[in-house]
């Protein structure tokens, strides 16, 4: 193809574009070796319920510990993981830390069902082991799958759909909540949301950063809350930094808030602090 641009397609390779392929090669050859050299950890960010300001859910968020390069973003890696197939490996094993913490969450506050959400890529979604392994880890670790969420986008929805819908169905009988990240930013061809069952939206962070100047972002976020509810969907707003989002997201009736406000992801022993500092505030807010 680039022979085809000719000159052109050649004046526009520079360097940089050049270097960016390197890079990406190499990292993709490092990621073949970062699970087995223990380079990835799971970090938790907390989910808030918006009314009670309890934490009732988390997210789970790979993170990836380059020898050299230090800390390298999942919005570079995971889409080279995903060419390059490691992200079925990668993928379970962070679906099954995330069980772990829940279970651990279980433990800590028998009272309480936190609920762990784990971001699954479309290509790992697909795959035709996927959905056995992410039942089988539950099965084998006696978790109800209530305790778990997944996280798809709205892309995956698009295509083969009798595929896709055959697997959610067999992830919800098994009571695993299935939410659609960043919604809104893609096709948004709606029409998909009568023909899967989706337990929440996830209203993306570009919707939320402006939502206290922009009446469009605004008009935007509350739209998506009425027609979760009337769907019989709740939302979950992400990239949550200031109270006056958070009181207009209060305000417009949206169930849950994630951002910074809160909390940044956490390893799992600090987000278990997390969640206990937060029940023992709790307590003394209600008196008690
Ligand atoms: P996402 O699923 O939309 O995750 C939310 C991102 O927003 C996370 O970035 C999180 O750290 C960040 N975030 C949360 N609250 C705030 C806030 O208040 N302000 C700002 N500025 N950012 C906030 P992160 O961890 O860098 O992950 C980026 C993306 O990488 C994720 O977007 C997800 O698509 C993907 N990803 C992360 N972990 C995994 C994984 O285990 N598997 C797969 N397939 N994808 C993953
Ligand atoms: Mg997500
Ligand atoms: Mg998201
Ligand atoms: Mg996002």
């Amino acid at each position: 193809a680039a022979k085809e641009q000719g000159r052109n397609g050649f004046r526009h390779f520079t360097p940089s574009m050049q270097e960016k392929a390197e890079n990406r090669i190499r990292l993709a050859n490092d990621l073949r070796f970062a699970l087995s050299s223990q380079q990835f950890q799971v970090h938790y960010q907390p989910i808030l319920d918006t009314v009670t300001g309890q934490v009732v859910k988390a997210e789970a968020l790979l993170r990836w510990q380059h020898p050299e390069h230090g800390f390298v973003s999942p919005d570079l890696f995971i889409p080279i993981a995903e060419d390059t197939g490691v992200i079925h490996e990668v993928g379970n094993w962070v679906f099954r830390e995330a069980a772990k913490l829940a279970s651990r969450w279980r433990k800590q506050c028998p009272a309480a069902c936190g609920q762990v959400s784990v971001n699954i890529s479309p290509r790992q979604f697909m795959h035709e082991k996927t959905v056995d392994a992410l039942l089988g880890c539950l099965t084998e670790m006696n978790m109800p799958g209530e305790c778990m969420a997944i996280e798809i986008t709205e892309g995956l929805l698009l295509d083969d759909q009798d595929h896709v819908r055959e697997k959610l169905v067999s992830l919800r009988e098994a009571g695993i909540r299935v939410a659609l990240d960043d919604f809104g930013t893609g096709y948004s061809a709606m029409g998909y949301l009568k023909k899967f069952n989706i337990d929440y939206l996830k209203i993306d962070r570009s919707f939320v950063r402006d939502l206290a100047r922009d009446e469009s972002d605004r008009a935007i976020a509350e739209t998506i809350v009425i027609m979760a509810k009337r769907l019989g969907m709740k939302t979950i707003a992400e990239g949550v930094e200031t109270n006056e989002q958070r009181d207009i997201l209060a305000a417009v009736e949206c169930e849950y808030v994630q951002g910074y406000l809160y909390s940044r992801p956490l390893p799992a022993a600090g987000f278990l602090e997390y969640v206990a500092e937060n029940m023992r505030a709790g307590c003394s807010v209600n008196g008690g």
